[in-house]
C-alpha cells in the first residue's frame, strides 16, 4: 500500500483540530487491544497521539492493527474526536483528542527491541550504547539532543551578534601542545609521516589573530588520547574563542554574556554579573579544589598559625617543609561512630593520605586520640577558629599543600554528599577562578610543565621570577567553574618572542626543540602579532549541566565508553592488509 505523507506531527493535534481528516506517521509507542478496540500511542520526536482502531470505523484497519507491535512504523488516516468522557489525558498535550482511524499502511516492521523505549529502563550502559538508534529514541535523550541543539544556536547567534567570525580550522594538522597524547593519522603520500588530530585549535586560533581576524569562535571537536576516566572522551566539542586588543577583563565580559543568555533562555533564570571570582590559592585553601562547588558553605580552614609551637611532630615537620595543615568542620557529627570514622579514614588514605586525625567536640572540650598531644591554649583557639561547638566532629589533615588541600577538598564534597548539602533546588553557582600557577612541576621527570599550555602569559610582575622561582609564577590564566565543573578554561597569550623564549627556557625546551615543535606560530608572531587571549569552553559538559545529567554521554549522539570503544559499530577495529600497506604501516605483537 501507498505511503500517506503525514498531515500533522504527533505532537500537534488538539480539540480545536476536532472533525478533520488528519494523517500521521509515527512509532508504535504502546499498544493496547481491549477485544473491540485497539488503542495505539503513536510517536514521533514531537509527541504522542492516540489512534483508535474499532471494526466500526473501518475492519480491515482493525483487522490490520492487530498485527502491530511495538517500534512498527505506521502511517494512519482518520478523523479527529475529542476522547470519549472520563478518558482524557490532560498529562499530555494531546491527551483531550485521538484519532479514529480507517486507514492503516504498515510502513515497515520492529524487532522486539532489546529494552522498552522509555525513560526509565533498568538497563546497563553498554546496551544502550549498542542500540544507540534505539536509545536515542527515548524521550529523555531526544530531549537531551534538542537541547544541544538549543545551545549551539544561543552560542552562534550570540558571537554572531558580538562581531565574532566564526572560521573552521584543520582535523589533520601538526601535534598540538595541549599537554595530552595525540591520535596520529599516517600520511599515505607521504611515508612515515603523520598528522595529529587537534587536540585544541589552539595555535590555529592565535594564528588567525596575528592575520587579523580580531574575535574568533569556532564550535569544534576536539581528540585527546588518554587513558580515559570516567566522564571523559576521546573526542569532544570545544567552544573555542579568541580576541585581539583584549585584557582579562574583556574576555570575562564576553564569556559573563553568554552565560547570561544560557541561563536565562535556558534556565529561565537571572545571572547576576560581574561573576565572584577566586584566586586558584583562595579556592584551594577553602574548597580543597580549583573547580570548586559553592553550592554548599563548608569551608576549610588553614590552622598553620595555630601549631607553629605544637608538641604534635607531625604538624611541626609539615610546617617545617613548607607544608599545610588544613581543617574542616562537620556539624553535629560527634557521635559519628568509629566505624564510621575508620571508612572516612580509608577514602583519605585511598587519595594518599598519610592518615585523617579527627576530633569530637564536647562540652568540656576535644575528644581525640590525638588530643593529648595538644596543650589547652592549641584546643581552645583550635574550636575557635574552626567556629566548632558541642556535637560537632572536626578532621585536620596536614601534608604538602596542594596535595593535603586536594584530598581535604575530597573529604569536603564526600560530607556535603553524605550530610545531603547540596539540595536539589540550590541555585547553580557560576564562578571564575583566577591566578593559576604557571607552571607545574613534575617528581618524576624533574622538570615543570606548563599548567595550561606554553603559550599561556604570566602575570607580568611576576615574569622575573621565571629564571628565580619559576615554580611561584602566577598565569594570566582562568576558568569558568559551574557547580563544582570547570566548564571553560583560557588565557591572556604570549605574543612577544622574547617572553615566549623565556617561557620555553623555564619548560626546559631547547631552542632547537621550540623551533621545531612551534616554529610556525613564533615565525607568525614576528610579523606583527596583536595582544590577545582566548578561552574555550567544554560543550558536552555544559549541556550536560543545563540538561541536569550527570554523564557527557548522555548528551552526546554517539558517545565511547569509558574505554574508548564505539560499541555500535565496533571501532576501533582491524582493517585489511592492504590499508595498512598503502599507509607503509606493520602492525607487530598480535
Ligand atoms: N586551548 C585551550 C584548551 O583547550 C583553551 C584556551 O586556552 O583557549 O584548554
Amino acid at each position: 500500500m501507498e505511503f500517506k505523507r503525514r498531515t500533522h506531527t504527533c505532537g500537534e493535534l488538539r480539540e480545536k483540530n476536532i472533525g478533520e481528516r488528519v494523517v500521521l506517521n509515527g512509532w508504535v509507542d504502546n499498544r493496547r487491544d481491549l477485544g473491540g478496540v485497539i488503542f495505539i500511542d503513536l510517536r514521533d520526536r514531537y509527541g504522542i497521539t492516540q489512534v483508535v482502531f474499532e471494526p466500526a470505523f473501518n475492519i480491515e484497519a482493525h483487522e490490520l492493527a492487530k498485527k502491530l507491535r511495538s517500534e512498527y512504523v505506521i502511517s494512519v488516516k482518520g478523523v479527529v474526536r475529542h476522547r470519549p468522557e472520563d478518558t482524557e489525558n490532560p498529562s499530555l498535550p494531546t491527551g483531550m483528542i485521538d484519532v479514529k482511524v480507517d486507514k492503516l499502511v504498515i510502513l515497515n516492521e520492529a524487532e522486539t527491541p532489546p529494552f522498552q523505549i522509555k525513560d526509565e529502563i533498568d538497563v546497563n550502559e553498554d546496551l544502550r550504547l549498542k542500540y544507540r538508534y534505539l536509545d536515542l529514541r527515548r524521550p529523555r535523550m531526544q530531549k537531551n539532543l534538542l537541547l544541544r541543539h538549543k545551545v549551539y544556536q544561543i552560542v552562534r547567534k550570540y558571537f554572531d551578534e558580538n562581531d565574532f567570525v566564526e572560521i573552521e580550522t584543520p582535523m589533520l594538522m601538526k601535534s598540538t601542545p595541549e599537554g595530552a597524547r595525540d591520535f596520529l593519522v599516517p600520511s599515505r603520500l607521504h611515508k612515515g609521516k603523520f598528522y595529529a588530530l587537534p587536540q585544541s585549535p589552539q595555535t590555529y586560533k592565535q594564528i588567525l589573530m596575528v592575520s587579523g581576524y580580531d574575535r574568533y569562535f569556532q564550535i569544534t571537536k576536539c581528540f585527546r588520547d588518554e587513558d580515559l576516566r570516567a566522564d571523559r572522551q576521546p573526542e569532544f566539542t570545544q567552544i573555542d574563542v579568541e580576541m585581539s586588543f583584549v585584557d582579562v577583563e574583556d574576555i570575562f565580559e564576553i564569556v559573563e554574556g553568554l552565560m547570561k543568555k544560557l541561563f536565562g533562555e535556558i534556565w529561565g533564570t537571572e545571572l547576576q554579573t560581574p561573576l565572584p571570582r577566586l584566586s586558584f590559592d583562595e579556592a584551594m585553601e577553602k574548597y580543597g579544589s580549583d573547580k570548586p562547588d559553592l553550592r554548599f558553605d563548608l569551608e576549610m580552614v588553614t590552622l598553620n598559625d595555630l601549631f607553629v609551637n605544637s608538641g604534635f611532630r607531625v604538624f611541626t615537620d609539615t610546617l617545617a617543609k613548607g607544608g599545610i595543615i588544613t581543617g574542616l568542620l562537620a556539624k553535629g557529627c560527634g557521635n559519628y561512630t568509629r566505624n564510621q570514622l575508620d571508612v572516612l579514614t580509608d577514602f583519605v588514605k585511598k587519595l594518599g593520605a598519610g592518615g585523617l586525625i579527627w576530633m569530637r567536640v564536647k562540652e568540656d572540650g576535644l575528644e581525640a586520640p590525638v588530643a593529648k598531644f595538644f596543650n589547652d591554649e592549641e584546643k581552645k583557639s583550635l574550636i575557635e577558629k574552626m567556629g566548632a561547638e558541642a556535637g560537632d566532629l572536626i578532621f585536620i589533615i596536614s601534608g604538602p599543600r596542594l596535595k593535603a588541600l586536594s584530598i581535604m577538598g575530597a573529604l569536603r564534597l564526600e560530607m556535603a554528599r553524605r550530610l545531603e548539602l547540596i539540595k536539589e533546588d540550590a541555585p547553580p553557582k557560576l564562578l571564575w577562578v583566577t591566578d593559576f600557577p604557571l607552571l607545574e612541576w613534575d617528581e618524576e621527570t624533574k622538570r615543570y610543565y606548563a599548567m595550561h599550555h606554553p603559550f599561556t602569559s604570566p602575570r607580568l610582575e611576576d615574569v622575573d621570577l621565571l629564571e628565580s622561582d619559576p615554580g611561584k609564577v602566577r598565569a594570566r590564566a582562568y576558568d569558568l567553574v559551574l557547580n563544582g565543573n570547570e566548564i571553560a578554561g583560557g588565557s591572556i597569550r604570549i605574543h612577544n618572542a622574547d617572553l615566549q623564549a623565556k617561557m620555553f627556557k623555564a619548560l626546559g625546551i631547547s631552542e632547537e626543540e621550540a623551533q621545531e615543535k612551534f616554529g610556525f606560530l613564533m615565525n607568525a608572531f614576528k610579523y606583527g602579532a596583536p595582544p590577545h587571549g582566548g578561552i574555550a569552553f567544554g560543550f558536552d559538559r555544559l549541556v550536560m549541566l543545563f540538561a541536569g545529567e550527570n554523564s557527557i554521554r548522555d548528551v552526546m549522539a554517539f558517545p565511547k565508553t569509558t574505554s574508548g570503544l564505539s560499541l555500535m559499530d565496533n571501532s576501533p577495529s582491524e582493517v585489511s592488509e592492504e590499508q595498512l600497506k598503502e599507509l607503509h604501516i606493520k602492525v607487530t605483537g598480535h
